[in-house]
């Protein structure tokens, strides 16, 4: 359904909060406030769901799967409901893509045209394995029938951050419900609201009440006790590379659960100087690190350029940061949002001190700015200078920064780009098809874009990171794969 983002009044957006369990609505005890990004004004609260209501969701998605009516029916039928969620999320987009743009760091404009479309997708994709991916029959003696069978896991957890709300929902939950499990879902609670609103939409789309559950809290108490849960059969994880080890620790002691986990990054854009259009280059740079202001795990934020050109893509780069408007969520003409809270622009603000105060110098940025009310803006930042060892270039800020290095050659490209512990994605800028291929072989990444960055809309093909970037993948064949355990069968009947 065709929708045009529009400007709106926030007031309008009055989320309901709560859990959505077993297919009803619980309140719970506790309260957390949860604020508009846009204007830091508390605009709801959450209860926080601790072990017992933990415990309720658990197992009423254990009732579920026991009574055979998700797990055990015909796929097709399974397909059809996982399609017709899809379609009541396309056909809710006005209230999702508002919630969304409320009550997180996307903007209407991204929310109407990709999180709310891109999501219901997602559903979609993974609805379609439901009746083609199967087992396998192996090859054995020929007196007896050997059977790979693929069988869902049972009850899934699935835990988010917050910088992608709804895709994410559709990234950690689609290929676990099309494969037959149940889903027991914590959002985070900076950003519960559409994983909320999608919970009540998959009752009407005909999915058994218990399938697909979603508890509100905070990560210590609720996130852990699903965790620790001995009703959950895997957990998938995206979030930081600290909570991720947590989580696989917990997994470890409590049931030797297996684990997905999508964490950090420190994505390095190389770009040579054989590259065509250094303007559109530029732009595609900028857009890889600014889109939501630096808020995305893959965000391109370590600039790799050859020396003889870095000049030029620099003051190029910082032409297209200076063109950013920044605003409030709730505006259409915004493209450069705020950051998620106070905390987390004072954190980004921090480290781009301490990099200035060791020697950097910014381009452009470097510093908070107000926008609108008590949201947290943090300008578009450019950092020269730079050198290798500083924690501007090292860690993972989740913020607008990029940091500028230089190289000679390309295997010095390829070593300042492997230079660090995670390994999510790497963009590639080249007209040389030969160096595009050896950067493929050579970087130890997930994810290598060539003359691009960032994904497509495309589900087919896995993100997921090599090193502390994170362990499996989501999306792809290999994530719905990674929701079934299979069972060997053999069958003697000579
Ligand atoms: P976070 O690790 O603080 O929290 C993620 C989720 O884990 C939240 O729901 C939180 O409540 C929960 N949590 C916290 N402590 C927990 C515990 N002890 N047990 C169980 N759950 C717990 O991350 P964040 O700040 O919400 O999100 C930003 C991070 O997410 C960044 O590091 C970013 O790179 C990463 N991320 C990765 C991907 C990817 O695909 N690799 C995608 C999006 C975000």
């Amino acid at each position: 359904m065709a929708t045009v983002a529009e400007d709106f009044d926030p007031a309008t957006v009055v989320p309901r909060g709560g859990h959505y369990i077993d297919g009803a609505w619980h309140n719970g005890r506790g309260a957390i406030a949860v604020r508009r990004p846009s204007d830091g004004q508390v605009y709801g609260e959450i209860p926080d769901a601790g072990e017992e209501l933990v415990d309720l969701a658990v197992r009423s998605a254990e009732t579920a799967i026991a009574k055979g009516d998700w797990a055990r029916r015909a796929p097709r039928e399974r397909a059809r409901v996982l399609r017709r969620w899809a379609d009541l999320m396309d056909a809710d987009i006005a209230t999702l893509a508002k919630l969304e743009a409320v009550g997180s760091t996307r903007t209407i404009t991204s929310a109407v045209n990709w999180d709310v479309p891109f999501s219901a997708d997602g559903f979609r994709f993974f609805s379609e394995f439901a009746d083609k991916h199967g087992g396998d029959v192996a090859p054995t003696r020929s007196d007896h029938l050997g059977l790979v069978i693929a069988e869902p896991i049972g009850v899934i957890a699935a835990i988010a951050p917050w910088n992608f709300p709804l895709n994410m929902v559709a990234y950690k939950c689609a290929a676990a419900l099309a494969a037959g499990n149940a889903v027991v879902l914590k959002p985070s609670e900076l950003t519960p609201y559409s994983a909320l609103r999608l919970a009540e939409l998959a009752v009407q789309a005909g999915m058994p009440a218990g399938i697909f559950n979603v508890v509100s809290g905070f990560g210590h108490t609720t996130g852990d006790a699903i965790v620790r849960h001995p009703g959950i059969g895997k957990v998938t994880f995206t979030g930081s590379t600290r909570t991720g080890a947590a989580v696989m620790a917990s997994c470890a002691m409590n049931g030797l659960k297996p684990v997905t986990l999508e964490l950090g990054g420190k994505c390095p854009q190389l770009v040579f100087d054989d590259v065509d259009d250094l303007d559109s280059v530029a732009e595609c740079i900028a857009s890889g690190v600014f889109g939501n202001a630096g808020q995305v795990c893959t965000a391109g934020t370590r600039l790799l350029v050859q020396r003889g050109i870095a000049d030029r893509l620099v003051e190029r780069i910082a032409a297209c940061a200076r063109r950013l408007k920044a605003g409030p969520t709730w505006r259409a003409d915004t493209d450069f949002p705020p950051i998620i809270s106070t905390a987390q622009a004072e954190r980004v603000g921090a480290i781009v001190d301490r990099a200035l105060a060791a020697g950097a110098s910014a381009v452009v940025g470097g510093k908070r700015m107000e926008v609108c009310g008590a949201g947290a803006y943090f300008e578009p930042t450019v950092l020269v200078d730079v050198d290798g060892g500083m924690e501007a270039v090292r860690g993972e800020i989740f913020g607008p920064v990029l940091t500028v290095q230089r190289f000679d050659d390309e295997q010095e490209a390829f070593a300042l780009a492997n230079d660090s512990s995670y390994g999510l994605a790497a963009g590639v800028h080249t007209s040389d098809l030969g160096r595009a291929l050896r950067a493929l072989r050579q970087l130890q990444v997930g994810s290598v874009w060539v003359n691009r960055y960032g994904r497509s809309a495309d589900y087919i093909l896995p993100t997921g990171g090599y090193k502390q970037s994170g362990i499996g993948k989501d999306l792809g064949r290999q994530s719905y794969e990674s929701c079934l355990r299979y069972k060997a069968a053999l069958i003697a009947f000579g």
